[in-house]
């Protein structure tokens, strides 16, 4: 009975998305206490990413409102729930939209971040521990989105999709850990592999391509061959280590011909994140056949199917797959938030934009004109 004498709702502003791609209201939620396994923590800074817009503007999937969205965030640990000994209050914090439980068959695995209790569930706007939410408006709950809700200035989490980092690392920089650069660095890094002096080809320049890029530039590549519709891509690009620039428009051959040409046979690695069919073929086919791999990151449509003729495997051509760059989350990126805090990942770049709380919706603004990587949302005046 402790707990619920220790723990009561907390009455915070929240930004709820009432009806899809209608801009987000700022609310007074009540947020409820953590409860088994659950920790409760303040956001102080937060970020847009696409998968946050997709699931708003709900074109083609089960659309689930009122929600509150926002997934990449730093914050501090408030209070805990029950059962949760790794943390505490005061403890600097990353919530993570897929979790780690540290105890399913993929936890245990070596080589599996895709753990079977906290792995990504967009449909789901519930905690998991009793099937019910924990924010609500006069008694109305309102749902979560992939268990971090983050669009808020108090939220709740299960403890395996907490990540506790270094106190000394600037949460306004460190928040961007949370999904897509992770996910396009790790890509390189951990599945890619590229060598030193290497060849590498990424597909789509956004912030997850460029993280990508830049897994490849840390990684001591030679040539960064970027892949992109858009030509204003190639200055930005450049900060990223992107070395030559190619638009697929400005050719009539397929990108993969063009791409073999310019590297005598075809790329070392390639990672595809743009999640187009046509793309993931082409990341594929332009890796050079005796040791090439190819690592896609983008998310498909639901009916995309991939086509290629099997000699392109037989010639020893390798095609893989990963989901938030093979990173374990609480086990793994504490050390990425330390690779950025030795200066040998740069954070900053990503970073183009910064609003405050109150102006959410400029954010959505400046990700739907194309023109913000990250946008930082500042929940604190
Ligand atoms: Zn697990
Ligand atoms: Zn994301």
């Amino acid at each position: 009975m402790d707990w619920l004498i220790m723990h009561s709702s907390l009455w915070v502003p929240a930004a709820v998305a009432w009806e899809a791609g209608k801009p987000l209201v700022i609310e007074e939620v009540e947020v409820a206490p953590p409860q088994k396994m659950e920790v409760r923590m303040k956001i102080l800074f937060t970020s847009l990413c696409h998968t946050d817009i997709f699931f708003w503007d709900a074109k083609g999937q089960n659309p689930l409102f009122p929600r509150i969205f926002g997934h990449e965030a730093g914050g501090i640990v408030e209070s805990v729930g029950e059962g949760v000994t790794e943390l505490a209050p005061g403890d600097h914090v990353l919530p993570v939209f897929t979790g780690e439980c540290k105890e399913c068959v993929h936890c245990k695995s070596e080589v599996s971040n895709m753990c079977e209790l906290l792995r990504i569930n967009t449909d789901r706007g519930v905690m998991i521990h009793d099937g019910k939410s924990r924010f609500s408006i006069n008694g109305k709950p309102i749902n979560h989105f992939v268990g971090t809700s983050t669009f808020s200035e108090y939220t709740v989490v299960h403890v395996g999709c907490v990540v506790k980092i270094n106190p000394l690392a600037p949460l306004d920089k460190v928040c961007i850990l949370s999904c897509g650069i992770s996910t396009g660095f790790g890509a390189t890094v951990n599945v890619a592999k590229p060598k030193k002096g290497s060849t590498v080809a990424v597909f789509g320049l956004g912030a997850v391509g460029l993280a990508a890029a830049e897994g490849a530039r840390v990684s001591g590549a030679s040539r960064i061959i970027g892949v992109d519709l858009h030509p204003d891509k190639i200055q930005l690009a450049k900060q990223f280590g992107v070395t030559e620039f190619v638009n697929p428009k400005d050719h009539t051959k397929p990108v993969q011909e063009v791409i073999i040409e310019m590297t005598q046979g075809g790329v070392d690695r390639s990672i595809e994140c743009t999640g187009q069919i046509d793309c993931m073929i082409s990341a594929f086919e332009c890796v050079h056949d005796g040791w090439g791999v190819a690592v896609l990151v983008g998310v498909p449509s639901k009916d995309a199917l991939f086509k290629t003729h099997p000699m392109n495997f037989l010639n020893e051509r390798t095609l893989k797959g990963t989901f938030f760059g093979n990173y374990k989350p609480r086990s793994d990126i504490p050390a990425l938030v330390e690779k950025y805090m030795n200066k040998e990942l740069e954070l900053e770049k990503f970073i183009t934009h910064q609003v405050p709380f109150s102006e959410i919706n400029k954010a959505f603004d400046y990700m739907l004109k194309g023109e913000s990587i990250r946008c930082i949302i500042h929940m604190e005046h």
